[in-house]
């Protein structure tokens, strides 16, 4: 039986965006394929909020991520860290052999603006890594508030880790400064996991160009030089497959509204939120919960894994907690394509489950 999927990433995709995947071949060097692509990166661009360039690369976020760290830090990089993916980023400067440093706090907190503007005024730094929204810990950063420090330093480039908060929540490129915003197919834009999407600007272009160790595959001023002079074509053969099913899944997207989509997200946040409170509690600072992950306080000890075996027979599937939070916690995903009749489906499942009424 298939179980839907209420993990976050990969999450439950719709059925007629799974078919888009089957549409038959083309030549990834074809006009149809530029035109495909070039279709994406307008419609990207709607949902990013940018007017600037979109790079779209065949590997999961990760690797744009890397591709960013490598890519824009010429003196240090600065990388703040709330929890598991963060913590991902600094490791990723650290074994490519570029200079950062690692700001972190407890699981369950967020960064404020203040430990930003501390790093950097001391100069030491020209990019920095945020985390938007840290999906071990269901927290949401600040974002705004952590831009306005930012803009006071006009040399650092600014990067952010969005996969698992793009196309769930706003987040505003260009007003917020964002130089990379990353994200992932398998998460809020609702697609299997196999493409990775960022904003690129002109000031993280010309930091770039100033670069000599970029790597190859995932070299961004590559893709980006690539796409100009190729009408949107990718320099290695990209999945056309994804393609097709992100064109189709941002038409979806648009038709919907982007603010009909974030307010669908929030008011799904808020009621997994209220049943938390009424049944565990919440885990983390209650000023900076996600809006599409929400991480449980398993109050009661139960056994998180016994709770998804049953609702496995059910045809569900919630995540565990992160990491050294396992059983701590557990996380229930709200993105992408659910709906609040989703969610009161499977909250009334593991009420049953559990014997909570
Ligand atoms: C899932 C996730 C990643 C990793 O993305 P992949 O597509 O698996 O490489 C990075 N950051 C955050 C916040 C995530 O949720």
């Amino acid at each position: 039986m298939h179980k839907k999927l209420f993990i976050p990433g990969p999450v439950e995709v719709r059925k007629d965006v799974l078919e888009k995947m089957a549409t038959p071949m083309i030549g990834h060097r074809s006009k149809d394929a530029s035109a495909l692509q070039r279709g994406i990166s307008d419609k990207l661009r709607k949902v990013f909020y940018t007017k600037e360039e979109i790079l779209l690369s065949t590997s999961s976020g990760s690797g744009l991520m890397e591709g960013a760290i490598r890519c824009t830090t010429k003196k240090r990089a600065a990388v703040f860290s709330i929890g598991a993916f963060g913590k991902r980023w600094y490791e990723m400067a650290k074994f490519n052999n570029v200079p950062a440093d690692l700001f972190a706090v407890e699981m369950g907190e967020a960064i404020t603006p203040e430990m930003v503007d501390d790093a950097l005024s001391t100069g030491k730094y020209d990019s920095i890594f945020v985390t938007h929204n840290e999906t071990s810990t269901g927290i949401m950063n600040p974002i705004e508030e952590i831009a306005e420090v930012v803009k006071k330093y006009p040399e650092v480039v600014f990067c952010i880790d969005a996969v698992s908060s793009a196309a769930g929540s706003k987040i505003e490129v260009d007003k917020l400064g964002i130089d990379i915003c990353v994200t992932s197919s398998q998460k809020a834009i609702g697609l299997p996991p196999g493409l990775a999407i960022c904003t690129f600007s002109k000031k993280a272009l010309e930091r770039a160009k100033t670069i000599e160790f970029r790597g190859y595959y995932l070299d961004l001023l590559q893709l980006y030089n690539f796409i100009q002079k190729k009408d949107y074509q990718y320099p290695s053969t990209p999945s056309i497959s994804h393609m097709y099913a992100l064109d189709y899944a941002l038409d979806l997207m648009l038709e919907e509204g982007l603010d009909n989509r974030f307010n669908r997200h929030i008011e799904m946040a808020k009621y997994v939120r209220a049943w938390a409170k009424k049944y565990f509690d919440l885990f983390g600072d209650e000023k900076h919960l996600s809006n599409t992950v929400t991480a449980i306080k398993n109050t009661r000890g139960i056994s998180v894994a016994d709770l998804n075996k049953e609702l496995g027979k059910r045809g569900f599937a919630i995540s565990n907690g992160y990491g050294d939070l396992k059983e701590k916690t557990f996380r229930i995903a709200h993105m992408a394509e659910m709906t609040l009749d989703d969610i009161k489906e499977l909250l009334e499942n593991i009420e049953d489950i559990l014997n909570l009424k």
